[in-house]
């Protein structure tokens, strides 16, 4: 479905599909955004509440572990819309 990381392919190289009329847009890094909220804030709390690391540390240890999530999910998750939108034909799959 991917030509590059984020780039769609101009169509389908199984069946034929055009992909070039999805309209995903920001959609993805949205839910992205707000699976990793709901991921990394009750996480925090918990290791803040379990153990003692330094603030320091947590500078370092949030913000890399987000930026790693987020880059580990934009693709299945825009993947997803995309499927979303061809099975309720929408935007270019009419
Ligand atoms: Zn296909």
């Amino acid at each position: 479905m991917f030509a590059r990381f984020l780039k769609t392919a101009s169509a389908c190289p199984h069946c034929g599909q055009s992909l070039d009329g999805h309209q995903a847009d920001d959609f993805p890094a949205y839910i992205v955004i707000l699976l990793l909220g709901h991921i990394l804030l009750p996480l925090m709390i918990e290791v803040n509440a379990a153990f003692a690391i330094p603030m320091g540390w947590q500078a370092v240890i949030w913000p890399t572990l987000a930026i790693l999530l987020a880059a580990a999910l934009i693709q299945p998750v825009k993947g997803g819309v995309i499927a979303f939108q061809w099975s309720r034909r929408m935007a270019g799959f009419r």
